[in-house]
């Protein structure tokens, strides 16, 4: 394996959008691994939904490999971890069992090139440090916009990698179109001590492909927004720099936004 990473970032962000075209973009074997009890981030991937470890281990307590791990487009290999019922139990648990049956199974033994977790986007939830934690994952990227509560749950996912003592690969920049985004997220980064990874436009064919469950890279291989992911994996898989993150204290979280607008 050549790259471990995790994608972390605010809720409706854009973590599984991204997650699912990085991978499709990567011609090098991915093993990709939901970790969101929404179970869609291999959707685009496969082409539907597929069963999750956990709903496949309510019926079949020795699942094997073909019964939880799919093919999808461009040697990708996906799992979603799925998770416990809407309103009980702990999100972190059930990656932990998912986690734990893929070593069991052997998920990883064809080695792939890389193996990217999509991770839920609550900070105060246990399925956000479960994969710094157990070391699943060695390298972090947060997605944020220059929204106001994505960089404030950014700079919120900043203190838990330190915590966790985690590394901070950077920091990737999906667009929602707000002023001076991409000045405001670069000046985050930098304030955090970290660094832009990749600026992705807002782009209508996310939605077209997503209606037809595929992704940009799959459906509009020759679109701008295609090569776009393109660039950010290739990016992200030339990265060697990290950095332990330095969050902002709220009253200069504050002031640091309020500057922009
Ligand atoms: P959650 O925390 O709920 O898992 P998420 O961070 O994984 O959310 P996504 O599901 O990837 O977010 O994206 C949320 C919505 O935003 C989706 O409908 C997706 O189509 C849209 N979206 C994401 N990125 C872009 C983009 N660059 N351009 C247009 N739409 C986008
Ligand atoms: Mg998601």
């Amino acid at each position: 394996v050549l790259k471990k990473i995790a994608i972390y970032g605010k809720g409706g962000i854009g973590k599984s959008t991204t997650v699912s075209n990085m991978a499709a973009a990567y011609d090098n074997s991915t093993f990709v691994i939901g970790c969101d009890p929404k179970a869609d981030t291999t959707r685009t991937l496969v082409g539907k939904r597929i069963p999750t470890i956990l709903d496949t281990m309510r019926d079949n307590t020795q699942p094997e490999l073909e019964d939880i791990v799919y093919e999808g487009y461009n040697n990708t290999l996906c799992v979603e971890s799925g998770g416990p019922e809407p309103g009980v139990g702990c999100a972190g648990r059930g990656v932990i069992v998912a986690m734990n049956l893929l070593d069991k199974i052997g998920a990883f033994d064809n080695d792939p090139d890389l193996v990217i977790y999509d991770v839920l986007g609550d900070v105060v939830c246990g399925g956000f440090s479960v994969p710094l934690r157990e070391d699943y994952a060695d390298e972090v990227y947060i997605v944020t916009s220059g929204e106001y509560m994505s960089l404030y749950a950014a700079n919120n996912i900043a203190k838990g990698i330190k915590k966790l003592n985690g590394k901070l690969g950077g920091i990737i920049c999906n667009c929602r179109n707000v002023k001076n985004e991409v000045e405001v997220v670069t000046e985050f980064a930098s304030l955090i001590s970290s660094k832009i990874m990749g600026i992705i436009p807002r782009c209508e064919l996310v939605q077209t492909s997503e209606y037809k469950a595929s992704t940009v890279v799959e459906t509009f291989p020759d679109s701008s927004q295609s090569k776009i992911y393109s660039e950010l994996i290739n990016n992200i898989m030339n990265n060697q720099e990290f950095s332990t993150p330095t969050p902002m204290g709220i009253e200069e979280f504050e002031e640091f936004f309020y500057s922009y607008v």
